[in-house]
């Protein structure tokens, strides 16, 4: 039959958001193939991985997309719109208004920023939103991040929240009773995880999977 040529029974794509450094990348190879590297490496093109678990006696494989240095023009874009424009960067009017005051090299950045951020959210079904227990200004991000989030998926995807890097216990900046408390005000999941020591990355996936799998049925 069909079925004895898939190596799947679903298919979910995930993203990864959060700012640079906060261990995204890290988080996805210790995910798909158990590794994990000390040097940062920026990720270059949009890259993504997959694996295979099992819910319910059913192979869901996970298709997870790793951030390709989009961040840099949201931070971009924060810092230009954050006095006059309410954060607001996908509205018409502001790209008008750029183009208009001859911004045009911005215009190019915004344009291209819109077109890799729209692949990118395309079809996903569950996000990772990750920020560095250790940097605080990772966290204050996360508004951000989620409001992007919001801006270009479906309203039931399945978001978590990630508080990376625990295993850095004595450079904490952001306590789990504050992370736990963000992502219950916004009604998202929440986990704390180490890419390093390789802990609750599994847990974090599975979950995000797990319930995808629940409203996908
Ligand atoms: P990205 O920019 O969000 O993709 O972050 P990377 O995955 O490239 O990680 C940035 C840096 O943080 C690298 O030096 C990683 O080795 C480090 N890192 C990632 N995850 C962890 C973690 O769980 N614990 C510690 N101590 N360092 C981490
Ligand atoms: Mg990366």
């Amino acid at each position: 039959s069909y079925r004895a040529y898939e190596d799947h029974d679903y298919l979910f794509k995930l993203v990864l958001i959060g700012d640079s450094g906060v261990g995204k990348s890290n988080l996805l190879t210790r995910f798909s193939k158990n590794e994990f590297s000390l040097q940062s490496k920026p990720t270059i093109g949009v890259e993504f991985a997959t694996r295979n678990i099992h819910v319910n006696n059913k192979i869901i494989k996970a298709q997870v997309w790793d951030t390709a240095g989009q961040e840099r023009y949201v931070l971009l874009s924060i810092h230009f719109f954050s006095a006059d424009f309410d954060l607001d960067f996908f509205d018409l009017a502001s790209f008008e208004d750029l183009a208009r005051k001859d911004l045009g090299p911005l215009f190019l950045g915004f344009s291209m920023y819109r077109a890799i951020t729209n692949a990118y959210y395309r079809g996903a079904l569950g996000a990772l939103l990750v920020y560095d227990v250790t940097r605080h200004v990772t966290f204050e991000s996360i508004k951000k991040w989620l409001k992007e989030l919001r801006n270009h998926t479906d309203d039931n995807i399945v978001v978590m929240l990630v508080g990376n890097k625990s295993d850095l216990r004595h450079l904490r900046a952001i306590s789990t009773e504050e992370g736990k408390a963000f992502a219950e005000n916004e009604n998202i999941y929440f986990m704390e995880t180490s890419a390093l020591e390789s802990l609750n990355v599994e847990n974090a996936f599975a979950e995000v999977l797990t319930q995808i799998y629940h409203l996908t049925r």
